[in-house]
C-alpha cells in the first residue's frame, strides 16, 4: 500500500498542473450524506421531487420543507481531513484546481481558493422576485422563507431541471481539459455533466486518480480506496517527502 501511495505521489508532483474533482463523498466525513449512503437524507426525501425546479416553481414550500434537515445546518457542518488536505495540496502549489458538485461550501471554509463549485452553493441565497440576497443560516422563518418585497427566497443552487451557470461550466471544462492529473474524488460520476470531466481529462492526456470507498470511475488509471478523510491526507504526506 505504501509504495502504491509513493507512486501516485510520484504522479501528483510530477505531472502538474493537477485538478480535483469532488462529489458528496469527501462530504459525508462531516457528516452530510450523500445520494446513495443508507438511511440518509435522500433517502427520506427523493432528490427528484425536492430538489426539482418544477416543484418548487409549483410550490416552493416543497422544497423549504426539509430546511430544517440541511440549511439550517449550513453553519454547522465543518470540513473534515479531506478539505484540508486538498487546501493544503494547494497552498503546497501541487493542486491547481478544485471543481465541486457540493453545495456545502466546505471546501471553501477549508481554504481552497482555486474553486469552482459547479451546482452553486447553499452560502448565497437570493430573491427570486427582487434579487435581494440573504446568507445562510440568517434567513427569515417560514416554510417557505419571504424577502421583505414578498418574493420567495431560493439558494443558488442548481436544482434539478436547471442548467449549470455558464462561467462555471467553462471553467470546469478548461480546468479538465488542460490538466495532467486528475483527482477525482468521492463522486459517483453519474451526474452529468460533471460525470464526463474525467473523460474529458482523459482525452488531453491526463491521468485520472480516483479515491472513493468503491470503484465508480471505472476509466481511473488508479485508485486509491478508501475515506477521502483517511486517504488523502495519507497521499499528501507521501507528496511532503518529495519535495
Ligand atoms: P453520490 O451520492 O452520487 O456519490 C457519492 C460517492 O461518494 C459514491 O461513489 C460513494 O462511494 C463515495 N463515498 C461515500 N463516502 C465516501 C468517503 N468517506 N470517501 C470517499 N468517497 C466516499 O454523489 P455525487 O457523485 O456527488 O452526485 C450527487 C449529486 O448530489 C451532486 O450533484 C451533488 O451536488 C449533490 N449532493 C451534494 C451534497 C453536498 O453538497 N455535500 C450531498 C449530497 C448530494
Ligand atoms: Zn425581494
Amino acid at each position: 500500500m505504501g509504495s502504491e501511495y509513493g507512486q501516485i505521489a510520484k504522479l501528483v508532483v510530477n505531472r502538474q498542473p493537477c485538478v480535483a474533482l469532488t462529489g458528496a463523498g469527501i462530504s459525508a466525513e462531516s457528516g452530510i450524506p450523500t445520494f446513495r449512503s443508507k438511511g440518509g437524507l435522500w433517502e427520506k426525501f427523493d432528490p427528484a421531487v425536492y430538489a426539482s425546479i418544477e416543484v418548487f416553481r409549483a410550490d416552493p414550500s416543497k422544497y423549504w420543507s426539509i430546511r430544517g434537515e440541511f440549511i439550517r445546518n449550513y453553519d454547522t457542518y465543518q470540513p473534515n481531513a479531506g478539505h484540508t488536505a486538498l487546501a493544503e495540496l494547494e497552498s503546497m502549489g501541487l493542486l491547481r484546481h478544485v471543481i465541486t458538485q457540493n453545495i456545502d461550501g466546505l471546501h471553501r471554509k477549508a481554504g481552497s481558493r482555486g474553486l469552482t463549485e459547479i451546482h452553486g452553493s447553499l452560502r448565497e441565497i437570493f430573491c427570486v422576485r427582487c434579487g435581494k440576497e440573504y446568507r445562510a443560516p440568517h434567513l427569515p422563518e417560514g416554510v417557505p422563507p419571504f424577502c421583505e418585497c414578498g418574493g420567495v427566497l431560493k439558494p443558488n443552487t442548481v436544482l434539478f431541471g436547471e442548467s449549470l451557470p455558464r462561467e462555471a461550466m467553462e471553467a470546469a471544462w478548461r480546468e479538465s481539459s488542460t490538466c495532467r492529473v486528475m483527482l477525482v474524488i468521492g463522486t459517483s460520476a453519474v451526474v452529468q455533466p460533471a460525470a464526463s470531466l474525467p473523460h474529458v481529462a482523459k482525452e488531453h492526456g491526463a491521468a485520472v486518480i480516483e479515491v472513493n470507498i468503491e470503484r465508480a470511475f471505472s476509466n481511473a488509471d488508479r485508485f486509491l480506496e478508501g475515506k477521502a478523510g483517511t486517504v488523502l491526507p495519507e497521499l499528501v504526506a507521501e507528496i511532503k517527502k518529495l519535495i
